[in-house]
């Protein structure tokens, strides 16, 4: 097949407009190859979301906590939001229902274990680029690989993680209560907090979390995680059923609009993750919905949208108070689920908050920490 649309990636981002195409009916779907370097998907991540209105592939969701919980500094917030449970799709779920329903199209065409070993050039209408199959063109180019290893000075700041799937030999957890961060006290600079996801009463994932100028590698997390499951098990017995690390984005630029509108760059190191949060799943499946109606439509693919811009000040000044003064976070997290109403954060959070939600969160943090943050982090010398 000699495609008209390359799409470099396979992950959530590539399978996301591909599913997507894959439901444009007849002559609208462009012939389109997918290159994923990966041999076989794995059950290597879960993705949450808060199940507001707007959002999508919720028939794949396995699990949904009516409430979630953060704490700090002693103080627990619980969070009712039974109105939009956090709720929870496990990759295979993604990955499996994807790659079926690629399969049942023939315009669409997956190719696993193939990588991608150039950058695109382009002659005539045509891009080419070097791949461990051999040579391939295309008129347009949907790029979601990752631009790299993630470097200190690349994003405000990194949020990595460490994730534990685990089976207790006994019952232990509550299923319907998230813990979706419990701040440890600051230690140089990095924030540190546990996320709790329970699925059962014997089975729940565990993950070390922390955002910091740097991106830090799994061997990091060892103690805390160690500390986390001992508090959490009080000395039952355990298996690991799997484990997933992740580094994300917290603040990295945009990529500047595209100079040749045939290739756009997408996924979570270029605009599809939320600065404030990490968060990209929901994010995706958004922009996957728009660029494969306008590559239906005979137009050239989109990139991600900017977000408005009260919504990149406010990200970007709360990453500004993060980065500046990390020991304020604690507290700042704790005073946003503690002040503002469920409904008016979690549409927030999901990038749908309306100018009285701002309102609300803004007046829910002033006054407070943020003021005291914002002022310093405003006024300091350092670089953003
Ligand atoms: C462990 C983990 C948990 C997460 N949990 C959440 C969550 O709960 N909620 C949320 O909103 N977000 C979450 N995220 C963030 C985000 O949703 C995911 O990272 C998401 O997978 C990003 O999609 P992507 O397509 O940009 O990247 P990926 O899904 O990583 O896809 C990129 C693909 O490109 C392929 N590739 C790389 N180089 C090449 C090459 N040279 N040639 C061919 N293919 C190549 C890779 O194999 C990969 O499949 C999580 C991320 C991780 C890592």
């Amino acid at each position: 097949m000699r495609p008209d649309l390359l799409i470099l990636g396979g992950g959530c981002a590539g399978l996301s407009l591909a599913r997507r195409l894959s439901s444009a009916p007849g002559q609208r779907c462009p012939e389109t190859v997918v290159l994923e370097s990966r041999q076989a998907y794995a059950d290597d991540r879960t993705w949450c979301f808060w199940s507001e209105p707007g959002a999508q592939l919720t028939h794949l969701v396995r699990h949904r906590w009516p409430g979630v919980y953060v704490a700090a500094n002693g103080i627990v917030a619980n969070v009712d939001c039974r109105a939009f449970p956090y709720a929870m799709i496990p990759s295979p779920a993604f990955y499996g229902e994807s790659v079926s329903m690629i399969g049942k199209t023939t315009q669409i065409q997956l190719e696993l274990g193939v990588s991608v070993l150039s950058e695109p050039i382009k002659a005539g209408k045509e891009w080419h680029l070097e791949t461990t199959a051999g040579t391939r063109s295309a008129r347009m180019i949907v790029d979601t690989r990752p631009p790299g290893p993630p470097l200190r000075g690349e994003a405000l700041l990194w949020q990595s993680f460490v994730g534990h799937e685990i089976e207790s030999a006994e019952p232990v957890f509550q299923p319907d209560l998230a813990g979706i961060m419990d701040f440890a006290p600051v230690r140089g600079g990095r924030i540190l907090f546990f996320y709790l996801l329970p699925f059962s009463a014997d089975r729940a994932l565990l993950e070390v979390t922390i955002l910091a100028e740097e991106p830090l590698g799994p061997g990091v997390f060892h103690d805390e995680m160690q500390q986390f499951l001992t508090r959490t098990l009080r000395g039952r017995a355990y298996t690991i059923r799997r484990s997933e690390h992740g580094i994300l984005p917290m603040g990295m630029p945009q990529p500047p609009a595209p100079a040749d509108p045939t290739y756009v760059k997408a996924g979570v190191f270029s605009g599809g993750a939320r600065p404030s949060s990490g968060y990209a799943f929901q994010r995706i499946q958004r922009w996957a919905k728009d660029c494969a109606k306008a590559l239906a439509d005979g137009l050239p693919p989109l990139p991600h949208p900017r977000d408005p811009l009260p919504l990149r000040a406010m990200d970007a000044l709360f990453l500004r108070v993060l980065r500046h003064q990390p020991e304020l976070a604690p507290e700042l997290f704790l005073t946003l689920f503690q002040k503002v109403d469920s409904a008016r954060l979690i549409r927030f959070l999901s990038d749908g908050g309306t100018p009285l939600d701002f309102a609300a969160i803004i007046s829910g943090l002033l006054p407070g920490p943020f003021l005291r943050g914002a002022f310093s982090a405003l006024t300091s010398s350092r670089p953003p």
